[in-house]
C-alpha cells in the first residue's frame, strides 16, 4: 500500500524533528493532503494508525487537512477546482492545464513537549 510508505516517512520526519527539539512526546500533528497528491485520505489515516504504533507519534492526535485541487487552463487561463487530472476546462474544454494547487502532501505543524 502506497499510503503506508507515505505514513512511515511522515513518522520519520516527525521523529527527527522531535529529537532535534529534544522533545519526548508529540501531542499533535497536522498533515496537509492535496486532492491531487495521489494519496487517499482514508487509506492514509489507516496507515498512520499502523505506522505510529510504538513511535513518538503513538499518542499524538493527527489532524488531516484536505487541500482541494485547482487547475489553470493553459489555453484560456480559466482557473477551476478539480479532483483529477483528466477533467477538461469547463470554459473551453481544453485538456491543456497546469495544477496550481492540490499536490501538497506535507506536515503543516507539529506540537511537541
Ligand atoms: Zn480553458
Amino acid at each position: 500500500m502506497h499510503e503506508l510508505s507515505v505514513a512511515m516517512s511522515i513518522v520519520d520526519i516527525a521523529d527527527e524533528y522531535a529529537s532535534n527539539a529534544s522533545a519526548t512526546v508529540v501531542n499533535e500533528i497536522e498533515i496537509e493532503v492535496g486532492q491531487l497528491s495521489g494519496v487517499i485520505m482514508d487509506a492514509l489515516k489507516f496507515a498512520m494508525d499502523v505506522a505510529t504504533k510504538d513511535t513518538i507519534l503513538e499518542n499524538a492526535s493527527c489532524k488531516y487537512i484536505r487541500i482541494d485541487g485547482l487547475s489553470r487552463c493553459r489555453d484560456c487561463t480559466y482557473e477551476f477546482e478539480t479532483d483529477n487530472l483528466f477533467t477538461p476546462c469547463p470554459k473551453c474544454q481544453s485538456y491543456r492545464q497546469e495544477i496550481i494547487r492540490g499536490k501538497e502532501l506535507r506536515i503543516r505543524s507539529l506540537t511537541v513537549e
